[in-house]
């Protein structure tokens, strides 16, 4: 523990926190009932440590974000260079600053060529809100003022702002929400363990891929702007799709002249093994958004690439968008995300992460002969592993997510951070993670699945 972190009076902030904090995607009466929060005083690496001084594998990233690691110096240096040069300025009115315009030239040139234009934000969602006024707004400067409507996933997860909760399709959110934003539609997900049945993961993604064509269809192909999917569906529970399902989608879409976004929160720089998603899922988007690992979760700072071709008419046709944040493209953030970018191209994660994922997936692969393990999968550093009360017959617990949660508190128990999606586990671990903390990670995870089989055994 470092000096300065000493003298905190853990019990204090659990009380100030109980007493003050409100908390996002949390059930309060629960949370309460447990006592309140665990704090998080540390990190190093692929460490954490909480107030009780418990070390903990951080398998998950943070949010699927920390991905150059903890305890970077030269992120915290750029940042307090750039505060005391220049700590805000705004990008309205014909103005800029250096690292905000740096930061769009370093993102260009790690995208294909095509991609020239960088709009930044604060966050994943805020992204995601951007992509549909500016998609709106682009097929009305175009005369094709009725292409307004959006297609998702079921379960796809796009943020928490209004419309990026109706662009996503989560259940319980759209509850809360409502739905009395028009627009929005989400067709079937490629998860062949849960869907696929008797077919092939290939037969079953090119039927998931005609849900898509189904759907255009139903909403009339005149009147869809764009469809919008994470390469991978991260929190959904790492849905790996099929090889075909991609490729097909782009067939589909291109052919009745629906734009392309590929939601890069969590797959891009370089989380799959490539710098975006879509290179390893085999498409080609006509607009990015991205956050999370634009900056390793060191500032709060998100972005959109958009294709020349949509730029181009976009500009020419003029007059002004009417939307952006204050904190748009800020200084400090755009700073530490330059810097972060930089880091990975000089340690070569990117490339790190394609060394590391067979040895990854062959680790979470050991754990298949576990009795509640039906499946494990990954790509690059990003895997999952399905919770099951029938391997054979690919079964499910009752109550979806009740064994997840038992399972992720076991890993609490263990130090090992893993999230549940349901009852799909899933991890994300940073890119500097080593083979030896892989096999700690793995051998984590085995002891947190023993202790859920000896709770769950008398349902199987
Ligand atoms: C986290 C996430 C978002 C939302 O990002 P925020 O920064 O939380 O607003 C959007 N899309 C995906 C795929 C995400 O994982």
């Amino acid at each position: 523990m470092s000096a300065h972190q000493k003298n905190i009076n853990i019990a204090e902030v659990v009380q100030h926190d109980i007493d003050h904090h409100f908390h996002p995607f949390t059930d309060h009466k629960a949370f309460h009932a447990a006592g309140g929060p665990r704090v998080i005083t540390h990190a190093d690496g692929v460490y954490i440590w909480d107030g009780k001084g418990n070390k903990i594998l951080d398998g998950f990233s943070g949010l699927w974000c920390v991905n150059v690691g903890y305890g970077r110096k030269e992120l915290a240096e750029v940042a307090y260079r750039q505060m005391l040069d220049l700590p805000y300025y705004n990008t309205f009115f014909k103005t800029t600053t250096v690292p905000t315009t740096e930061l769009a030239a370093k993102i260009s040139s790690v995208l294909p060529k095509r991609f020239q234009h960088i709009f930044f934000t604060n966050s994943g969602s805020e992204s995601n809100d951007t992509i549909v006024r500016f998609v709106r707004h682009y097929w009305k400067l175009k005369g094709k003022p009725y292409r307004q409507h959006f297609i998702g996933r079921v379960r796809g997860y796009h943020g928490s702002t209004m419309v990026a909760a109706n662009l996503g399709g989560m259940a319980g959110m759209h509850e809360q929400v409502g739905t009395e934003f028009p627009g929005f539609h989400h067709v079937q997900q490629p998860y062949w363990y849960d869907f696929g049945g008797d077919k092939t993961p290939e037969e079953f993604g090119l039927e998931a891929a005609a849900a898509v064509e189904k759907k255009i269809l139903e909403v009339g192909p005149e009147n869809v702007a764009a469809f919008i999917g994470e390469p991978i569906q991260g929190a959904a529970g790492v849905l790996i799709p099929p090889t075909t399902y991609w490729p097909e989608v782009q067939r589909i879409c291109r052919k009745y002249g629906v734009l392309i976004i590929s939601d890069e929160v969590i797959c891009g720089f370089g989380r799959t093994g490539k710098w975006w998603g879509f290179q390893s899922l085999g498409f080609e988007p006509d607009i990015v958004t991205m956050a999370k690992g634009l900056s390793s979760g060191y500032q709060p700072i998100g972005a959109v690439a958009f294709a020349d071709t949509l730029i181009k008419d976009f500009f020419a046709l003029g007059g002004e968008f009417y939307h952006g944040m204050t904190y748009a493209g800020h200084p400090v953030a755009a700073a530490v995300a330059l810097k972060n970018i930089e880091i990975i191209e000089d340690e070569k994660l990117v490339q790190r992460v394609a060394e590391l994922a067979p040895y990854f997936a062959k680790a979470l692969a050991s754990l298949n002969d576990h009795p509640i393990v039906g499946e494990t999968r990954s790509l690059g550093l990003l895997g999952a592993i399905e919770l099951s009360n029938d391997k054979a017959k690919r079964g499910r617990f009752k109550e979806s997510g009740r064994v997840g949660t038992i399972c992720r508190d076991h890993c609490f128990k263990n130090n090992l951070i893993m999230r549940a999606c349901w009852d799909t586990m899933v991890l994300a671990p940073p890119f500097i993670i080593t083979k030896k903390e892989i096999d700690d990670m793995v051998n984590l995870a085995r002891l947190a699945l023993d202790a859920t089989y000896a709770d769950v055994k008398a349902e199987m």
